[in-house]
């Protein structure tokens, strides 16, 4: 292996893993859930007394209303960095022609770029609470699981987060649940308030989202992902057909395509946001290592992409999901086991299938 700084970088963050999540429609269901249940009654009566409650329950109600109209840049983001398959899906899930969805999302990243960004700004801020794609509709753990959160992976086992995040498909709810299950939500909003657990910068933890924020991040995760694996794998035909219009480029060597490609996909990287981490050292048995800090999984998996990509590692798809994987034994078939599994759950599912088909 090369000298590769990514590779000597440390990295200990822990991520918290609910039993379960769900989307939810509006934001009502905040109601449903014992914030700080933790406390003791004695205590929640006589120093408490006005809904502690209800306090978390408006601190998550204001969060998530806000962060859509947080988020800069939504609309250019998604228009010009996404997948095409995601807005697709987008377009579906709104139940309207893609074409009509695109025009739509331009109207709106005009209006946004015509803007000053500024939350107090009144045009702005309406622009932002009436665009149709500030979908009133979140994702996050359900009340009987935030009752227990005991289950937590270190981000240094997690080898195949990135190519596990690439899995999720822009509103597929069965393909959130399945990630979050093992890896905890993606993204969210990071605080513990009214929850039994005290966070701080070692830990990860996303109890609830808003979908749209979310669902642009996996659009724009998802085309930078295509690029790596048509990198990875070679596929020079969709490179061309992607890069290149016409044939006029058909002189180019295979090589120079994939030089291209490379080119490409850094420009899709040089993202300000991609890889948003911050560093520390620590003193570790006499001398000093540099380690880093992730804001979400996001920029984790930006940083194992970072890292595969300057390590030219191997993929292989799945004999029987079809993504691709990191290649770490020669006779690897299947995706690597999930965090706090032993064995690879496709190969399970493989077995399972094959078993079936013999009976
Ligand atoms: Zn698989």
């Amino acid at each position: 292996m090369k000298k590769n700084f990514l590779n000597d970088l440390h990295f200990k963050q822990e991520v918290y893993v609910l039993e379960d999540y769900q989307p939810f429609e509006g934001l009502d269901f905040l109601e449903k859930y014992h914030f700080n249940s933790f406390l003791p009654p004695s205590r929640l009566d006589s120093y408490l007394p006005l809904s502690n409650r209800q306090t978390s329950a408006n601190f998550w109600k204001k969060n998530l209303e806000e962060e859509f109209i947080l988020d800069e840049n939504f609309h250019r983001d998604l228009l010009y960095h996404a997948l095409e398959t995601s807005l697709e899906n987008w377009a579906n899930y709104k139940q309207i022609p893609t074409k009509e969805f695109m025009a739509i999302l331009k109207k709106q990243q005009e209006i946004e770029n015509n803007s000053n960004q500024m939350i107090e700004d009144e045009g702005y801020y309406k622009m932002k609470v009436n665009s149709p794609f500030n979908e009133q509709l979140f994702f996050g753990v359900t009340p009987e699981a935030m009752e227990n959160i005991e289950k937590t992976y270190s981000l240094q086992d997690a080898h195949s987060l990135y190519t596990e995040l690439a899995k999720l498909e822009v509103f597929d709810f069965r393909s959130l649940y399945r990630f979050s299950k093992h890896f905890g939500m993606p993204y969210g909003i990071m605080d513990d308030n009214g929850f039994d657990l005290y966070l701080d910068g070692d830990t990860l933890f996303f109890p609830f989202c808003s979908i749209a924020v979310l669902n642009k991040k996996i659009a724009i995760y998802k085309r930078d992902f295509e690029w790596f694996k048509i990198i990875q794998t070679k596929n020079v035909s969709k490179i061309r057909s992607l890069l290149y219009n016409t044939d006029a480029q058909d002189n180019l060597s295979d090589d120079d395509v994939i030089d291209q490609a490379k080119e490409h996909i850094t420009s899709l990287l040089s993202r300000l946001d991609a890889f948003n981490v911050s560093m520390y050292v620590d003193y570790q048995d006499g001398s000093f290592v540099p380690g880093v800090w992730f804001s979400d999984l996001f920029n984790f998996a930006y940083f194992q992409l970072a890292k595969a990509l300057s390590n030219n590692i191997e993929v292989r798809e799945c004999d029987y999901c079809g993504h691709i994987f990191e290649v770490t034994h020669k006779r690897q078939r299947f995706c690597p086991p999930l965090p706090n599994r032993k064995r690879s759950s496709c190969e399970m599912a493989y077995n399972n299938r094959l078993k079936k088909e013999k009976k």
